[in-house]
């Protein structure tokens, strides 16, 4: 099948990529490198053993999309172009907006110029913010609770309805929990500009060194050990879901939505010992202050993407702190050293 990657350099576009070249797959990434590596596709193409197509532009350029899609003919789109910073999307909310939303209207609208009805959508658990209890369903009440979570609940509602007035459209979303861990070939992995917000980012610069030492935000919560939990999936598990998906999309009609996770939480401190016995460094870690915004527990129940995908999560996160470790040690710098 020939799909239009957005997004496709980045870290889950540039996993789901190398998957779809391995599946035999024509891929087309557009991506305006504006939060990635060109390096990243150049990696892709060398483990996959041929390259995709690359574009550099953003997805609100109408009229390199059209282009795009007149030359390449996509038969669907996976849609991973986005900005993803909770924090930042607090201090420039309109950007948020602008990038999140306009790419999105910017694609759909190209998908019905060129003929392409199928789409899959990169969104989060962030939807499910505090408004019940894990685990989360996919038919759990949804709302956001920053600009950033509002972009990809907006997105969502938006998909919704264009599916509604569509009966030919396809839709795929998919719900992320927490995505972490690297390729194994440790050639590619994630690759984040200045200091990290995630976890398992900062923990693999404190073990490099890059980083004195992990803030643990909190360890006063109601779960086992007082820190939060979330439900880690590796990233090639993730991009393994989007191929699935596209499956599924391929003989089934109208608008569906997944969770990809594991449905089994891991606190803090329990990926602080993952990571020290995969890496065999001490992780030197102060407990500090709530941050702010954050939510004591996350899961997934993800019963329905197995059920109906046949997609499960495979890798353990020992798995993921193994892999992440080879890539963080095999590249310091991450592409930049390249
Ligand atoms: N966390 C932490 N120190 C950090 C980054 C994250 O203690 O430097 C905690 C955070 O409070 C949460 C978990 O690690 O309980 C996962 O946070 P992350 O930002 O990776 O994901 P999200 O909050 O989006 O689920």
């Amino acid at each position: 099948m020939r799909v239009l990657v957005t997004g496709g350099a980045g870290y889950i576009g540039s996993h789901t990529t190398l998957a779809l070249l391995e599946q035999g797959h024509e891929v087309l990434v557009v991506d305006d490198l504006s939060n990635s590596s060109p390096e990243s596709l150049r990696r892709v193409g060398e483990l996959a053993g041929r390259e995709p197509g690359f574009v550099e532009a953003n997805v609100r350029d109408e009229q390199a999309l059209d282009a795009a899609f007149a030359s390449f003919r996509p038969e669907a789109v996976i849609h991973f172009a986005g900005w993803k910073a909770v924090g930042e999307s607090t201090q420039i909310p309109l950007t948020y907006y602008r990038e999140n939303l306009g790419s999105t209207f910017t694609l759909l609208e190209a998908m019905g110029r060129h003929d392409c009805h199928t789409i899959v959508f990169s969104s989060s658990a962030t939807v499910y913010g505090e408004l019940s209890e894990p685990p989360f369903r996919e038919d759990a009440p949804t709302g956001a609770t920053n600009p950033y979570g509002r972009t990809k609940h907006m997105v969502e509602q938006v998909l919704a309805d264009v599916s509604a007035s569509d009966p030919e459209l396809r839709v795929g979303v998919l719900r992320y929990f927490n995505p972490i861990g690297a390729h194994a070939s440790g050639r590619i992995g994630e690759d984040p500009k200045g200091i990290p917000n995630n976890l398992l980012p900062f923990v693999a610069q404190v073990a490099t060194g890059r980083r004195e030492k992990l803030m643990v935000f909190g360890d006063d919560y109601p779960t086992p050990d007082g820190t939060g939990t979330r439900d880690y999936i590796h990233v090639v598990d993730l991009a393994a879901g989007h191929l699935a998906a596209l499956d599924y999309l391929g003989s089934h009609d109208g608008h569906h939505v997944w969770n990809l996770g594991t449905g089994r939480p891991a606190s803090v401190l329990e990926i602080v010992k993952a990571y020290q016995e995969a890496s065999g460094v001490a992780i030197p870690y102060e407990v500090v202050a709530r941050r702010p915004g954050d939510v004591a527990s996350s899961f997934a129940d993800p019963s329905l993407a197995e059920q109906e995908l046949g997609w499960r999560a495979e890798r353990s996160i020992a798995d993921a702190c193994a892999d992440t470790f080879r890539w963080q040690s095999e590249n310091p710098n991450g592409f930049a050293g390249a």
